[in-house]
């Protein structure tokens, strides 16, 4: 990958409770969606929120990235991968993937950079996700009030 940036982008939500650690862990030891990046390349990584609901300042913040880190070292933005983290992208211990998903991919796009999903990967998780533990669970519905 001829990158110069990873930018990870971590729900807002989930942020109120998670450093980020895990994120940072699975990039720095090159696991889960890193494990194909080369270990000595130099590559920076930097992370932010989305911004909360909807997820629309994630653009912005991109913006004024790129602005910067092309003024002050040249890097393009075809340097840079943005990745919507693993909370953002699957079912996980924090709740359901974002309902805004979509959304945050479109508007990272128009920013014509490449975006690309999941950064840890937890085995257990994964298993949950196998097992279907993450889903909603089938209840009856409420009774209707009319
Ligand atoms: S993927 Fe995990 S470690 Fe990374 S920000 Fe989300 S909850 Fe935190
Ligand atoms: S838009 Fe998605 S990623 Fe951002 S705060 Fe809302 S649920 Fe989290």
């Amino acid at each position: 990958m001829d990158k110069k940036y990873v930018v990870i982008v971590q729900c807002h939500i989930v942020h109120e409770r998670c450093p980020g650690y895990f994120c940072e862990r699975s990039f720095h030891f090159r696991e889960g969606a890193f494990k194909d990046l080369p270990a000595d390349n130099g590559i920076r990584m930097l992370s932010l929120t989305c911004g909360g609901c909807c997820g629309r300042a994630v653009q912005r913040k991109l913006s004024l990235l790129l602005r910067k880190i092309e003024q002050k070292e040249g890097v393009t933005r075809d340097q840079v991968q943005v990745r919507l983290a693993s909370c953002i992208s699957k079912d996980n211990y924090h709740g359901p993937c974002c309902p805004h998903l979509d959304y945050l991919k479109d508007i990272i796009g128009r920013l014509k950079l490449d975006v690309a999903l999941d950064t840890v990967i937890s085995r257990k998780s994964e298993e949950r996700r196998q097992a279907g533990c993450y889903a909603a669970p089938k209840s009856a519905p409420a009774p209707s009030p009319f």
